[in-house]
């Protein structure tokens, strides 16, 4: 019989680039330690499904475009696939798969009964009137079909999509379905706007997740957040939020990044001031008055005690990764440190909450969304709130503790105990036929 470590060495195939090769580096490390079965490392290195529509929509002058989307669904050991939609430049196939891989690890983590999913639209919405994105999205969502579904793939937002996105895709999808099923099928999406499905405080789940996990791991080591200084890659929905209760705490918010520029205030930036600015200001923090505008090429370098990186994948790279002062980074984005950047950082002996336990507060707030609409109940922020911070410390404190014992980083600490229950649902079910 071939031994289990000879065949995982073989596991180690043809090299890969960007995400795929940050996910495939993350996931192997613990597989090995874990000493994953060879066959379920075949399974869980491949995705399930990869579904590309190209769809044409009318534009507003009339003109007809056609449009790439694309759904990846990673694994459904463990229930539906789960996982956001993102319209960005950067979305294609390798960027979709790779998503979808991190929501796998990150609803098993979680210790929610679905899978991972990701997908979304290379576009840059901003090029695009809220009617053609409207257009868009329903165009999409029809193209998509049954390849979505309340028990089968489940989108929620992500990156440049919201809860109008979501509510236009439940109503796309809900149009298709036979009169009598309409409802029983609202929870196709998460996210939806709270006044039309949506739960009370999705919106900041994802941020006000990222702040619970900073703290939680403040408190573990007895650190005091207030005064600390912080900075923000990305100051969409999970980097605004993420500052707001920081602040709330007492922290200090000294620089952000978004897609425009960066600025810096070591006195420190007003999070409300900051994201009432960008309300007028075509969303862009740049050129805020109480701070000044500063290089995005040394934005990691800035003098700070917490790192939030909250954007896109990758971010973080040997380029400027000796650069980081800070001694905390929580990462907000899937995938913001590079294989290389990692390295380096652990070397610095930087800890890293990583992506899939310190953004989990998001798809841990879809989950209650879709309970929530299944049982047709509506939840208040309350109670929201507390089933939040009770799952999001069962599943830091899981990390943290296994970190420990094992004498291993939070990322590797969260891989081995999010792959080991995904093994264990193989091991039990088998493997069809
Ligand atoms: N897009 C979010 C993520 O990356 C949320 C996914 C969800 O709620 O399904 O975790």
């Amino acid at each position: 019989m071939v031994e289990v470590a000879e065949l995982n060495k073989k596991a180690h195939k043809k090299p890969l680039k960007g995400m795929m090769e940050n996910v495939m580096n993350q996931f192997n490390h613990a597989a090995d330690i874990i000493n994953l079965h060879p066959n379920i490392r075949k399974i869980l290195s491949i995705t399930n499904n990869e579904i590309i529509v190209h769809f044409p929509v009318k534009m507003d002058n009339g003109e007809v475009e056609i449009f790439t989307g694309y759904r990846v669904q990673h694994n459904n050991a463990l229930g539906p696939y789960k996982g956001g939609l993102r319209y960005h430049p950067t979305v294609d196939i390798d960027a979709a798969r790779a998503l979808a891989m991190w929501m796998t690890w990150k609803t098993s983590l979680a210790g929610l009964p679905y899978g991972g999913g990701k997908g979304g639209i290379q576009i840059d919405p901003s090029k695009y009137s809220t009617s053609e994105l409207e257009r868009i999205t329903r165009r999409f969502t029809f193209a998509l079909a049954d390849n979505i579904g309340p028990e089968h793939d489940i989108p929620a937002p992500d990156v440049n999509t919201n809860s109008q996105t979501m509510a236009w895709i439940s109503d796309t999808y809900m149009s298709t379905r036979p009169p009598a099923e309409r409802s029983a099928n609202l929870h196709v999406v998460t996210g939806k706007p709270a006044g039309s499905g949506g739960l009370e405080g999705r919106d900041r789940a994802t941020g006000y997740g990222v702040f619970l996990t900073i703290k939680f791991w403040a408190d573990k080591n007895k650190i005091n957040l207030e005064n600390k200084k912080f900075i923000v890659q990305g100051f969409g929905n999970v980097g605004y939020w993420a500052s707001y209760f920081l602040e709330k705490e007492g922290a200090v918010l000294v620089a952000v990044q978004d897609a425009f520029g960066s600025i810096e205030n070591q006195k420190g930036i007003d999070v409300e001031s900051l994201f009432n600015y960008t309300k007028s200001n075509a969303g862009s923090i740049v050129g805020f008055p109480i701070a000044n505008d500063t290089s995005n090429d040394t934005f990691f370098g800035i003098d700070c005690d917490i790192l939030i990186p909250a954007a896109l994948g990758n971010q973080i790279t040997k380029d400027n990764a000796h650069d980081i002062k800070a001694t905390l980074i929580a990462e907000g984005a899937n995938g913001p440190i590079n294989v290389e950047g990692e390295q380096i950082l652990v070397e610095n002996g930087v800890t890293i909450i990583p992506d899939i336990l310190c953004n989990s507060g998001g798809v841990i707030g879809s989950y209650f969304e879709w309970l929530q609409n299944r049982n047709g109940e509506l939840w208040q922020l309350e109670e929201v709130v507390a089933k939040l911070d009770k799952k999001l410390k069962e599943s830091f404190n899981k990390v943290y503790e296994y970190s420990i014992k094992e004498s291993m980083d939070m990322r590797t600490a969260a891989y081995c105990i999010a792959i080991e229950r995904i093994e264990k649902a193989y091991v039990l079910r088998g493997i069809f036929p």
